[in-house]
């Protein structure tokens, strides 16, 4: 951590900080510019208390900025383990490699509305490329009126899915009180976007043992995001799968914009700080069918190992995000034209 003092800083202000790092354990190193001094504070202490003062610090008299060098997040960093570490869900031949040599796709509807849905766009996918099947059960919804999802029957209907495709499949809990019935049957259990920072879900998720797709917050920092897989990690739980969904920008204001801005920055970005596979969900980002194309363009241009795709065999009747699902058709389409990407991806570097 290095504080740095206002210029004119007094001495016994000085003197006042240095107090707090050693009360840490950490040395102190003195740097005196022309202007300013700064502060660092160096070596192997507890880096949690030293964290916990930085709101002391920054309002010490004297002290501009006390900033930290380390990052937040521990657990899922990649200074643990420096080579990407691959996540593996479902069992025997239809097993999927999330990290591995192979881009991954999840697809399926946006909920779970009935059996024919499921079945109809699960068996459609599956023949098409997915490697894994997607569908809502629990549905966080921005307004209580609208289709809440089918909740253990749908889990039930995906069960039934996984059963005729032979694919595993990803589906949300939402609520702490759900956890235990959800890994009853799925493979793998997301984190929304709007509960990625329920801490007490995360840790529950991270209990239960199955791998965890972890979609971003909208209006979180990557920061946030990481420390978010933390706690899931911090109960034994590391098969994580982070997923960018957009966030919330200027740009995707207005009629003609997008839903969210997807951050193609933070895919990359994600792969260096941790060891976790980064996958996207170009649909949620776009929130509208023709714009789906250009995010998985980009998803694949940025490294992403796999995506997560809404598909539904019949969107104009769809009970939730109906705009942005593709047909089985565009779907069997775009998918095509997914491998010669992936490889051109590949032989991006500088
Ligand atoms: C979803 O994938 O069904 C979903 C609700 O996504 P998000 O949490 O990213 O909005
Ligand atoms: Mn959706």
């Amino acid at each position: 951590m290095f504080i740095s003092m206002i210029p004119g800083a007094l001495d016994e202000q000085v003197s006042a900080v240095e107090e707090v790092i050693r009360k840490a354990g950490y040395e102190v190193h003195g740097i005196s510019g022309t202007e300013r001094k700064v502060v660092a504070a160096i070596g192997a202490g507890d880096t949690y208390k030293l964290l916990e003062t930085i709101d002391q610090l920054n309002s010490m008299p004297g002290v501009d900025k006390a900033m930290r060098v380390s990052t937040p997040f521990r657990l899922v960093s990649s200074e643990r383990h420096e080579r990407a570490r691959p996540v593996v869900v479902g069992i025997g031949d239809n097993k999927v490699i999330f990290g591995g040599d192979e881009f991954v796709t999840i697809a399926g509807p946006c909920s779970v509305e009935t059996k024919r849905v499921i079945m109809a766009t699960a068996k459609s996918v599956a023949k098409n490329g997915a490697m894994m099947i997607r569908g809502g059960a629990f549905k966080p919804r921005s307004t209580y009126t609208s289709f809440q999802g089918l909740g253990q029957k749908a889990l039930e209907y995906l069960a039934e899915a996984r059963e005729v495709t032979g694919l595993p499949f990803v589906t949300e809990v939402m609520d702490v009180r759900d956890v235990e019935l959800v890994a009853r049957y799925a493979d793998m259990l997301q984190i929304g976007t709007k509960n990625m920072g329920n801490q007490n879900l995360l840790m529950e998720v991270g209990k239960s043992g199955l791998p965890i797709l972890l979609k971003r917050g909208f209006a979180a920092t990557c920061d946030d995001w990481f420390c978010a897989a933390d706690y899931v990690a911090s109960q034994g739980n590391e098969n994580i799968v982070l997923c960018e969904r957009g966030i919330r920008t200027f740009s995707s204001m207005g009629p003609n914009g997008v839903r969210f801005t997807l951050d193609i920055g933070a895919v990359p970005i994600a792969k260096a700080k941790t060891f976790l596979p980064v996958i996207v969900d170009p649909s949620h980002a776009a929130g509208k069918r023709s714009l789906v194309p250009a995010h998985v363009g980009a998803a694949i241009g940025a490294g992403a190992d796999g995506m997560i795709i809404e598909v539904h065999n019949n969107p104009k009747a769809a009970k939730s995000d109906s705009a942005q699902q593709l047909y089985l058709d565009g779907f069997t389409r775009l998918m095509k034209g997914v491998p010669a990407l992936v490889k051109a991806s590949k032989a991006l570097s500088i």
